[in-house]
């Protein structure tokens, strides 16, 4: 069987340069593909390398995320652009946040918008993160041209409500194993509803890590806190399967199309 991992941050310097052991581990446990993510723009470089040198695997994407735009650089734009065109890739990971603390939300939008636009006129994958702006960004979504294949709300935590007002623009929906603990049944529930041919699954490495039962491989940073592995996909796919009470084959077999059609033909 194949894993799909829809989201994750390989390049992330809490991998502390272990990721030429990391990835071959993750393709050993079926890892097929990792969609890896960009957050600000120096850590673009780290992404186009690892793509570069393991191409069979990586599917390198650049963006800026909320959490960063404060730092950006006058020639951030162009400087995207130059990543995209290096490299068939997806933009992310790009949002709206207005839930970090003491993160403004001034300027989000902006940068937000400016790479919508950009993933619409390409028609390229995105990834989107959205914690506690769902307005905003259900307004923004319905307003701005959109990339004809859809978008994605990675590690999607907002409500049915919001869920059944973005799949029709085109929203594809990605579970991460974190939603495994027990506390997040809501999140668990609007999953359920989620469009069958929407449905996509995530590690978010080294982020959201599972409960201890889904972790089968563990993995420390430099500090001797936890890290996600990608490798805990296949854990979290079996996780995701009987939560739809489907069996783990048929229910990899689905998400292959899902992430086929989405994140193929960039
Ligand atoms: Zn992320």
């Amino acid at each position: 069987m194949k894993f799909y991992d829809a989201h994750n941050h390989l390049q992330d310097d809490r991998f502390a340069g272990r990721q030429d052991e990391i990835i071959p581990a993750a393709r050993a446990a079926g890892v097929a593909k990792m969609v890896m993510n960009g957050a600000y723009e120096s850590d673009w470089p780290a992404v186009l390398d690892l793509a570069r040198r393991h191409p069979d695997i990586v599917i390198p994407s650049f963006g800026f995320h909320p959490w960063y735009v404060g730092e950006r650089s006058a020639n951030w734009e162009k400087s995207l652009c130059g990543f995209l065109d290096a490299i068939p890739s997806a933009v992310g990971e790009i949002g709206l946040d207005r839930w970090k603390p003491d993160l403004p939300y001034d300027g989000q939008e902006e940068v937000f918008v400016a790479q919508l636009r950009i993933a619409a006129e390409r028609n390229l994958p995105v990834s989107i993160h959205c914690l506690q702006a769902w307005g905003h960004l259900v307004e923004i979504l319905e307003r701005e041209p959109r990339p004809a294949r859809g978008f994605l709300l990675h590690s999607f935590g907002g409500s049915t409500e919001t869920m059944e007002r973005l799949a029709p623009l085109g929203a594809y929906f990605s579970l991460p194993g974190y939603f495994a603990h027990e506390r997040k049944s809501k999140q668990r529930e609007t999953f359920l509803r989620v469009p069958p041919d929407r449905l996509l699954i995530e590690t978010d490495a080294p982020d959201q890590l599972p409960p201890p039962a889904l972790v089968t491989h563990a993995l420390a940073g430099a500090d001797g806190k936890p890290l996600n592995h990608p490798a805990n996909l296949r854990a979290i796919y079996k996780f995701a399967a009987d939560l739809f009470g489907e069996p783990l084959e048929q229910f990899t077999g689905r998400v292959e199309n899902n992430f086929s059609r989405f994140f193929g033909r960039i």
